[in-house]
């Protein structure tokens, strides 16, 4: 049966193509800097992001706590949103090994935090409080592309404070697909930004944080600490060179089969569809017992989640031709619910 993976793009797989270029790779030991295609990933992704360095680590979220304790100390805060991936999915990593304190900020609709409510939480210079260093915003958020003006405004607010500001741009390339514009445009108001290849790019493993080189000196030490020293790991930034050069453009397809895929949901009785935003789409369908929309998609080779409103994500392993019959499957779905 062919499998249609709505859960993740991160479930995507290695291409033929792709493993070529991975079998093929120049490597050496990345620990003593000594692997030529990890350097050229790096080097690359700088460059695209206008930075001055880039750094590779095995996963996103050792990337944005790499990223947080290069730039706060023991008993620093950071202001991050309520709902961001940094603060809500990520183990309290900043507090529990950074002995960084997460300060919550509430976000609006498109994943922006107030900053009119951030300036009340920034702490006076007073041994009482921690010592707010970092602001931490997300672009895309809930596949939502933040507004082109923000990262101005936030920078504005970090400069009259001293703060640093980090991205997490997990899916930052389905941003800057979404608004054609080059990444450096959407990377400049920051510190240090933190993408991933692992996502809708299609590679297996890793994401690179790019920022100053002083930075990303320290954040090479941290990523050794918390154990993100690989060895010949050019097989995976070779991974990722063949994403940058193959699957940045390609993004707009997921986007315009999400477009398609809520037109046809849309149109359904009993079902809503909350948004359509870049490679994803929030659904809610009827109610139904737990579990029943699952298995019943299951047994027509679909596979999806259990959020509610539920997430539905369009990636390189989903052909346009897969979309009708994921409509059908939700159609009978719903038909079964009324009968
Ligand atoms: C997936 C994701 C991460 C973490 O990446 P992993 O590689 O899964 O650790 C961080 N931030 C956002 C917004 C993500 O979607």
């Amino acid at each position: 049966m062919n499998i249609i993976d709505l859960r993740s793009d991160t479930v995507t797989r290695p291409t033929e193509a792709m493993r070529a270029a991975m079998a093929a790779a120049e490597v050496g030991d990345d620990v003593y800097g000594d692997d030529p295609t990890v350097l050229r990933l790096q080097h690359h992704l700088a460059e695209l992001a206008g930075k001055e360095a880039g750094l590779f680590l095995p996963s996103g979220t050792q990337s944005n706590l790499t990223a947080l304790m290069a730039h706060c100390g023991r008993g620093d805060e950071a202001l991050v949103g309520a709902k961001a991936h940094a603060y809500w999915y990520e183990g309290g990593g900043m507090a529990v090994l950074g002995s960084i304190q997460p300060q919550p900020v509430a976000q609006h609709a498109d994943g922006t935090l107030d900053l009119a409510l951030a300036e009340k939480l920034v702490k006076p210079d007073d041994v009482h409080h921690g010592v707010t260093k970092l602001l931490c915003l997300e672009n895309t958020w809930f596949g939502r592309v933040m507004p082109e003006a923000y990262p101005d405004q936030a920078r504005a607010f970090c400069d009259r404070h001293g703060l640093g500001l980090h991205l997490d741009g997990a899916r930052l390339f389905n941003a800057a697909v979404q608004q054609k514009r080059p990444l450096a445009d959407l990377t400049a108001a920051f510190d240090s930004v933190s993408l991933c290849l692992s996502k809708g790019l299609g590679a297996p493993v890793g994401s690179v944080l790019v920022g100053s080189k002083d930075l990303i000196k320290r954040a090479h030490r941290w990523r050794k600490v918390l154990g993100g020293g690989m060895r010949q790991a050019g097989v995976l930034a070779a991974a990722g060179l063949h994403a940058l050069a193959h699957h940045v453009d390609r993004l707009a397809e997921d986007h315009h089969h999400a477009e398609l895929l809520a037109e046809g949901l849309g149109r359904l009785p009993g079902m809503t569809v909350d948004t359509v935003a870049t490679n994803m789409v929030f659904v809610r369908p009827a109610p139904a017992e737990p579990g029943r929309l699952q298995r019943f998609m299951r047994e027509r080779g679909i596979l999806i989640g259990e959020s509610n409103p539920l997430r539905l994500v369009l990636h390189l392993d989903i052909q346009r031709g897969d979309i009708e019959p994921v409509i059908a499957a939700f159609a009978a779905f719903q038909q079964s619910q009324q009968g």
